[in-house]
């Protein structure tokens, strides 16, 4: 398969729509991020990567980070943390306080904020810089040991996080969250803050493709564990448009508000595609577009 010639296409097929989404600007860091950018990269199972557009250019990763969080605390044995958050869709907006207080501080999803704080303070316990774990994790995939934490985009969430504040110390007053608070949402912000561009991100996406597997064949996560997270992210990973998600581009994918999108293709690959704008729901405009016609056109598909 001409994978170039493939993303090419896909990257046409978006460029009309670019500018039609907004960049997110509750976070002010990350409101002057040009809409029209865009970049997308494919990395196989057994090492192949390509890219077209801005795929080398890093953005702010934002919730695709929950995905690695999820995968790092499975990884070091956080199976009860089960116990402490859902797998549900919750059908509420990810920052959404509603359904916390009667449902007792159990956070619906792990790919929500509420619930991507208890896993980020199950990581912490688990590793002591649940940070630190995540970059390390995605430089090792990737070979980009610049990675890091944009500190200017992780002061601004932190300057402007009274939302993710007042969900940490709610849940913490139900006692599912086991670290302080400052020291949870520190962690959360900084690996939120995370940038990296399309390439390193669809090439740390492939050990769920890999079914757990690193890129250096030693094992991650338990296959079981792998098969898990791709369902939950097929059902929770897209915002409350999970299921517009799983209609146009049917693979298991994460959105964040940096405008990036990490879909995985178990057995094939991972596919990152990148572009600011958003739609109301949050996710990126052009990078759904972008995915949805690869997923088409190709047979990169779960379905
Ligand atoms: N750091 C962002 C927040 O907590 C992540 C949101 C997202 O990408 O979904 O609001």
């Amino acid at each position: 398969m001409d994978y170039l010639e493939l993303l090419n296409k896909s990257m046409d097929t978006a460029k009309p729509v670019l500018g039609r989404g907004t960049p997110a600007d509750y976070i002010p860091a990350l409101a002057c991020a040009d809409p029209y950018a865009f970049g997308m990269a494919l990395a196989t199972v057994d090492g192949e990567v390509h890219g077209v557009g801005e795929w080398r250019t890093p953005f702010s990763i934002q919730s695709i980070s929950k995905l690695f969080t999820l995968a790092l605390a499975l990884a070091h044995g956080g199976s009860p943390l089960w116990q402490r958050v859902g797998r549900e869709p919750s059908g509420n907006p990810f920052n959404s306080l509603i359904q916390l207080e009667s449902e007792q501080g159990v956070p619906r999803n792990p790919f929500i904020n509420a619930g991507a704080l208890v896993v980020t303070d199950a990581l912490l316990t688990l590793t002591g810089d649940a940070r630190g774990a995540v970059v390390d994790l995605l430089r090792q995939e990737s070979g980009s040991e610049g990675i890091d934490t944009d500190l200017a985009v992780a002061e601004s969430e932190a300057a402007h996080g009274h939302r993710n504040a007042a969900l940490a110390h709610f849940m913490a007053s139900f006692g599912n969250l086991h670290n302080p608070v400052d020291d949870v949402l520190k962690h959360y912000f900084e690996q939120c803050s995370v940038a990296a561009d399309c390439r390193d991100l669809a090439m740390a996406g492939c050990i769920l493709a890999r079914h757990g597997v690193r890129g250096d064949g030693t094992r991650l996560l338990g296959r079981g564990d792998a098969k898990r997270i791709n369902a939950v992210l097929l059902t929770c990973g897209t915002y409350d448009a999970a299921g517009e998600f799983a209609y146009r581009v049917g693979l298991p994918g994460k959105s964040g508000v940096g405008g990036g999108i990490l879909a995985i293709v178990p057995g094939r690959g991972a596919v990152c595609a990148w572009s600011p704008g958003l739609d109301p729901v949050g996710n990126s405009v052009g990078a759904m577009a972008a995915l949805e016609d690869f997923t088409h056109r190709s047979d990169w598909s779960v379905f």
